[in-house]
């Protein structure tokens, strides 16, 4: 039997389908030689240069020490007003994966820690189940370090004030990846209105470093709707190729329970 032009196929699958447009799909040229998408990403602002400058002749557990004896009892902006305690990050200074939240709760402020209550427990098991790894494992911090009254948002005047820290703690880790969730954290690194829900999935830079913004776990436990579990899963296979792509030790899932 001889084979049908592509052209034919078409004309015939238009013909049975009347109104139904096709296009039949056959690579071209230019898709062979198109580069990854992933050269085109978004890039964050540049921090200051005195704010990433590393010395290199400490070690990244010392840096953050450093960092946090600069914080002090810090009253630089009005949020240490109510906080109880200041959450500066905990984690493996020494990590691959960076993970960046928006502000510290109740449960947060209460304990000094950052994600710890309920959407503690949602990232635990997203970085166990989907990347096979603990959190001591990895670097985990937010973008102000007191929490807002009520838990808004922090503003601008806030923001200001604590990123500097923020911009030190990501230079002193060094991670090779980083995952950002929720709006607060897009907006804040990378200086734009645009929120998570148009976001998330995209590979960004900050620092010549891989990011990938997802919700953040405290959504999910809002929003129960299984399309959004489904959108940060696909992110976390993402982020979970990209880590295998960079040697990032990990356990395999299948020894995880
Ligand atoms: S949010 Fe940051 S800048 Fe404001 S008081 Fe707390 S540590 Fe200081």
């Amino acid at each position: 039997m001889s084979e049908l032009s592509i052209e034919a196929t078409q004309a015939i699958l238009q013909d049975v389908f009347g109104r139904c447009t096709f296009r039949l799909w056959h690579p071209t040229r230019e898709d062979w030689t198109a580069e990854d998408p992933r050269d085109q990403v978004e890039q964050a602002p540049t921090p200051a240069a005195d704010l990433v400058a590393v010395d290199h002749r400490q070690s990244p557990a010392d840096r953050l020490a450093a960092i946090e004896r600069d914080l002090g009892v810090c009253e630089r902006c009005i949020l240490c007003r109510e906080r109880r305690n200041i959450v500066f990050g905990t984690g493996n200074p020494d990590a691959d994966l960076l993970i960046i939240g928006e502000a510290p709760g109740e449960q947060e402020d209460a304990q000094g820690v950052p994600f710890v209550g309920a959407s503690g427990l949602k990232l635990d098991a997203m970085l166990q189940n989907v990347l096979g790894l603990a959190r001591e494992e990895v670097y985990i911090l937010n973008v102000v370090k007191c929490r807002p009254p009520r838990n808004r948002n922090p503003n601008a005047d806030e923001l200001e004030s604590c990123l500097p820290f923020l911009h030190r703690q990501v230079a002193s880790v060094s991670p090779k990846v980083i995952l950002l969730m929720g709006t607060v954290a897009l907006k804040s690194l990378f200086e734009t209105n645009q929120g998570i829900t148009r976001n998330r999935g995209k590979w960004r830079s900050y620092n010549d470093i891989p990011v990938m913004p997802t919700f953040h776990p405290a959504f999910l436990l809002h929003n129960k709707e299984k399309k959004n579990v489904r959108l940060v899963w696909q992110d976390l296979v993402d982020l979970r190729d990209r880590m295998d792509e960079l040697g990032i030790d990990r356990a395999p899932i299948e020894s995880r329970p």
